[in-house]
């Protein structure tokens, strides 16, 4: 087989074999959590035919596999590329994988350009609790007594989970990542919205990463006995609660219009005490709001938050607001999407700019060094389920284009 040319049939074995290695049947969906059994078959692939094609393999303290060839860029910063094998409970195919196996690739066919493929550990955060672990430890933003403290449903932390692949809180201040080690970072990954499956575009180069925060609001009221309480007497949390979400898909809806590609969801809720013949004395549940800017997040929480106390003022009840989560926008590196853009053209291909809604690792690694990232389509937009779906010759274009880029 030709081993200087992306190959389509090599992309598509990879990510077959790969997908056979899941927790539960294709047909559900496919599950590889962090530090599960085929969690860690999918690592050792990878690493398995990384090696096969010079590649030497070190695991850093925080999970994360490494794969360059000894000598590689001469002690000049070399280009890091990659994603993560870790998925949702009954996830789609493609989603991290596809990155990981263009960079695989990539490495394959093109032994003399300074490239280290990366699989990051523990990206979708439905383990631990905390999204993109593996590259925000790395880059230094999640500190070992943080890692230390993070618990998987059967109660071990992170550093206990990963204590047998290669988690490693005793290496962690000398493992950081050195930035002046690494020219940049490329993530190719599905898009998992529609934007380019509609128009029917290979794939495109990301512009910026929406930043993210994470709410836990709870409405208290009075649970009282739902055959006695008269409707005028009662301090109701979860009709409040309900009224409140209606109003949050509102302003998610106009801060859509106002400023493109901002969203609010509701993903989560919790009544107390959940039975039938009890009005609800609480209700709890969660915001996930994402937009492109800092100050549309600053703005949106502002007017998230006078809307909800209205809303208790209306129907005398208490809401309290907490804060689980900020992450900030990351812009990607303007130089290195032209890099793929004239990569492209090169190739004879055209190269849109996209924003990405959904989090990746190359938006932690953005901090650190010149991050870049190419979406590959998602068929009707699916991701997160067994029906996500990517062409395989879009796949194979995207690979060509890093490919391009990386030999320059
Ligand atoms: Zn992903």
């Amino acid at each position: 087989m030709n081993t200087t040319q992306i190959s389509a049939q090599r992309i598509a074995a990879d990510i077959e074999t790969i997908g056979s290695l899941s927790e539960c049947d294709p047909a559900i969906g496919y599950s590889r959590p962090t530090f599960s059994d085929p969690w860690r078959e999918a690592r050792d692939y990878v690493i398995a035919e990384g090696e096969r094609f010079g590649g030497e393999t070190r695991i850093d303290a925080f999970g994360n596999v490494h794969i360059r060839r000894a000598e590689t860029g001469g002690g000049r910063p070399v280009w890091l590329c990659g994603s993560h094998l870790d998925s949702v409970p009954s996830g789609g195919k493609y989603d991290g994988v596809m990155g990981v196996v263009i960079a695989l690739e990539v490495f394959r066919v093109a032994p003399d350009v300074p490239l280290e493929v990366i699989i990051f550990a523990e990206e979708e955060g439905t383990t631990f609790g905390v999204g993109m672990l593996g590259s925000r430890s790395w880059a230094g933003e999640v500190s070992p007594t943080q890692l230390a403290a993070l618990k998987n449903r059967h109660g071990l932390s992170f550093v206990e989970a990963g204590a047998l692949y290669g988690v490693d809180p005793r290496r962690m201040e000398a493992d950081r990542l050195h930035r002046e080690q690494y020219r940049g970072m490329i993530e190719v990954h599905a898009e998992q919205g529609l934007e380019l499956w509609k128009t029917g575009i290979p794939a495109a180069a990301v512009t910026r990463i929406n930043g993210r925060r994470e709410y836990e609001v709870r409405f208290s009221g009075q649970g009282n006995h739902a055959g006695s309480t008269r409707m005028t007497d009662r301090r109701d949390a979860l009709t409040g609660a309900s009224e409140a979400i209606l109003m949050i898909e509102a302003l998610g809806r106009r801060l859509d219009q106002e400023q493109q590609h901002s969203v609010m969801t509701v993903g989560c809720v919790r009544v107390q005490p959940n039975a039938m013949n009890v009005i609800p004395g609480q209700a709890i549940f969660t915001v996930d709001f994402r937009a492109q800017e800092e100050q549309i997040l600053d703005n949106g929480e502002q007017r998230l938050r006078e809307e909800l106390d209205r809303i208790a003022v209306q129907r005398d009840l208490g809401v309290e607001v907490a804060v689980n989560e900020r992450v900030s926008p990351s812009p990607l590196d303007e130089t290195l999407r032209k890099l793929f853009q004239e990569a492209a053209r090169r190739l004879g291909k055209t190269l849109p700019e996209v924003p990405s809604g959904a989090l990746h690792d190359a938006a932690r690694i953005a901090t650190c060094l010149p991050a870049g990232m190419l979406f590959v389509g998602s068929r009707d937009g699916i991701s997160h389920d067994p029906r996500e779906y990517s062409r395989n010759e879009d796949i194979v274009e995207a690979a060509e284009i890093v490919l391009e880029t990386v030999r320059g």
